[in-house]
């Protein structure tokens, strides 16, 4: 060990604060992190990082950190040793499992964590409890542009790369504050338009800063993204300047697709979106002239009531001009966290299994039954959303939440905390003690990525090794490690030593990632899902057509219902979003002091014309107030928003003000709360 303090490492690893999924080697003195240093031709970023993935590590050795189990006594906590702990959860869990039945279990797995991680967490749920009640927070974010992309093509991933995104000719984001939540992504982008021409269309409803870089910008009411996509739709087919060849080979349901656009004129769109009707043409016109168009888009198409239904919609534009199956074109939702796409992907779902099977495909459920020895449920689980209600109901007692600060990130928090309050057990596994944690009866410590193996996926379906680079601290340890001890104690006889033996289980059962190995993934090789047991994978989806039946993609009709508006009492809207420092609820960000001098406070932007309005100056206090709850936050006056409209950065150092305000108005196909659905009222505190 003395040696090893004198010694610098440099291990490979993935960056944990987005889904490009940025590798690099970092450099280590002990549990010192010393350096990130990016390697040429590392696959999604070459030699670029971002300041969250170049500074964001000191939470790896915060004086926060947890470091042992704790398990509740009154109204603190107690250290305990694993043993106790792990002993206490599973009596607990096995008296709810005996007296109530499995399905009053439920288990929250973390984006943060491993596809391995992932993997084990849902067998822990469905071999060991018995129940499907598993999810993740994709679906706080993505989950409704995998309805839309299920819907219509079949995958639930990116259609191709980044690179594709940067080699196509038009780039369009919708909804999506890139150059702060995918920054080495938004440089691309920049990169292409300076080096290539290529053209960067940004449909938002606040100017921040792609939207300045953009060759256009487009600023339509919020909440209706459905009505000017399929009103571009409908005009590019009306005008015969779809891709018929396209369609006849590889689209099925255009005749009756294109009857259900008959409400999509320019006009109504122009009424509901406020676009005039030659600026809709002026899109109708780019997007089908040009050769290739690749649609990128996230949190503000997502967090709507129809936030599926709007992801069905670019698809189906998509189809109708043939952007499938090549290089530059197609649809790119930008995941968020670093693995959304692998936690999901890996089988932290109440429906799927790993690889997106249904649970109640007897096929697909009887391989994992002949392998893990137990019959499964076939009963679709219960969603986060769906949990918590439950929870208020009496329907779920017991709750296991891994990496994620639900209490903080969920919509309408204190109804979420409140539902905490009323569980018999709860165990939160974490790296700190979170907002969440403060409700749990027992606290496990795990470790960093930094102090673990295993792998991660990014946006564009890449699987990525990562390397322990220091040992874990103290007594914590890694997610699927805890795990399979908790497994053991409940009598399952998990084996695994190391993640490689759990991806070796989860290639064996899933046709997705049949090939994947860690030997085809090491140091800086990667993969991109579907992998074919031969180890060829897909950079770019489709190719070999859709994965239906007939390999044909479907055109899937929507229609457009708006339940949300701003009304005489709560008079403006409010959206909400990222800031470039920061990650999410801030729970790692935060403890970088650099990071934190810079973005201390959470704030509201005003606009000069509502600041003038309402007599406030930069810096006043305000209180928001919605239907759900409060938030009291400083003022700052910027034109990157307009008119009554508000932006509140969800990173505000665990204050969370955001979901303080946010309902429990969800997107009707998935259950995403709707997030970007707020109406606020404005007092006024202090007008500086
Ligand atoms: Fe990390 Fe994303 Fe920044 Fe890359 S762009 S360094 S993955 S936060």
């Amino acid at each position: 060990a003395a040696m090893r303090k004198e010694r610098i490492d440099k291990t490979k690893t993935v960056c944990t604060y987005c889904g490009v999924g940025c590798s690099f080697d970092v450099w280590t003195k002990g549990r010192e992190v010393l350096k990130i240093e990016p390697q040429p031709g590392s696959p999604a970023n070459d030699i670029s990082t971002c300041v969250k993935g170049k500074f964001g590590w000191d939470y790896v050795n915060s004086d926060e950190r947890l470091t042992k189990p704790l398990v509740r006594e009154g109204d603190h906590f107690k250290e305990v040793d694993w043993d106790t702990a792990l002993e206490f959860i599973e009596r607990e869990m096995t008296k709810l499992k005996v007296e109530n039945g499995p399905d009053s279990l439920a288990f929250i797995s973390s984006s943060k964590a491993t596809n391995e991680e992932s993997f084990v967490m849902q067998k822990f749920a469905r071999q060991v409890i018995g129940t499907n009640n598993i999810d993740n927070c994709s679906r706080y974010c993505q989950t409704p542009a995998t309805k839309g992309l299920f819907r219509t093509v079949g995958h639930g991933g990116d259609s191709g790369s980044i690179d594709d995104i940067a080699s196509a000719q038009l780039v369009i984001t919708i909804g999506s504050n890139t150059a702060e939540s995918h920054p080495v992504l938004a440089s691309r982008i920049k990169r292409s338009q300076k080096l290539y021409g290529q053209k960067l269309f940004v449909f938002d409803i606040r100017k921040h800063e792609m939207a300045r870089r953009a060759d256009e910008f487009f600023s339509n009411h919020p909440g209706s993204d459905l009505v000017w996509i399929s009103a571009v739709t409908k005009y590019i087919i009306d005008q015969g300047w779809h891709d018929r060849t396209f369609i006849d080979e590889w689209v099925n349901g255009f005749s009756s697709y294109y009857q259900s656009l008959e409400p999509f004129t320019l006009k109504y769109a122009s009424g509901v979106t406020g676009f005039s009707e030659d600026t809709l043409k002026q899109i109708a016109k780019s997007i089908s002239s040009a050769e290739t168009v690749s649609i990128c888009w996230a949190m503000g198409v997502t967090q709507h009531q129809q936030g599926s239904d709007t992801s069905t919609a670019i698809s189906n534009l998509l189809l109708a001009t043939g952007n499938y199956r090549k290089n530059g074109a197609g649809a790119y939702p930008l995941r968020g966290h670093n693995n959304v796409q692998g936690c999901s992907d890996f089988g932290s779902m109440p429906n799927f299994l790993p690889g997106y099977e249904l649970i109640t495909d007897d096929d697909a459920r009887g391989r994992y039954e002949n392998l893990w020895g137990v019959e499964l449920s076939r009963e679709i689980g219960k969603d986060n959303h769906q949990m918590i209600k439950a929870i208020h109901d009496g329907n779920v007692k017991g709750m296991f939440v891994l990496g994620e600060d639900t209490g903080v990130v969920d919509s309408n928090i204190n109804y979420v905390t409140e539902a905490f309050e009323k569980l018999d057990f709860f165990v939160v596994q974490d790296l700190f003690l979170t907002k969440t944690a403060e409700y749990a009866d027992v606290v496990l410590p795990a470790c960093s990525s930094l102090e673990k193996e295993g792998t991660f996926t990014n946006t564009e379906r890449r699987i990525q090794r990562l390397y322990r680079a220091m040992e874990p601290l103290e007594e914590t340890k890694p997610d699927w490690e805890i795990l399979t001890l908790l497994a053991r104690r409940f009598g399952y006889d998990w084996e695994y030593q190391h993640p490689e033996q759990i991806m070796e289980e989860a290639a064996f059962l899933t046709p997705l990632f049949a090939g994947v190995t860690y030997n085809r993934l090491e140091g800086y090789k990667s993969l991109q899902w579907p992998v074919a047991p031969d180890g060829t994978d897909t950079p770019l989806l489709f190719t070999d057509g859709f994965p239906f039946e007939d390999s044909k993609a479907n055109f899937f009709e929507i229609s457009y219902q708006m339940d949300y508006s701003t009304n005489e009492e709560f008079d403006l809207h409010v959206n909400n979003g990222r800031l470039l420092e920061h990650f999410h609820e801030g729970n790692m960000t935060y403890k970088s002091p650099g990071i934190t001098r810079k973005t201390p406070n959470a704030f509201v932007e005003v606009s000069p014309e509502l600041a003038e309005e309402r007599g406030v100056q930069e810096g006043a206090l305000v209180r928001l107030t919605s239907p759900a709850g409060v938030a009291t936050t400083e003022v700052h006056i910027t034109d990157r928003v307009k008119g009554k409209e508000l932006y509140l950065p969800l990173n505000d150092n665990g204050k969370s003000a955001v979901n303080f305000l946010t309902d429990n108005s969800v997107d009707k196909d998935t259950n995403t709360p709707a997030y970007k659905e707020i109406a606020v009222k404005m007092d006024v505190l202090k007008k500086k």
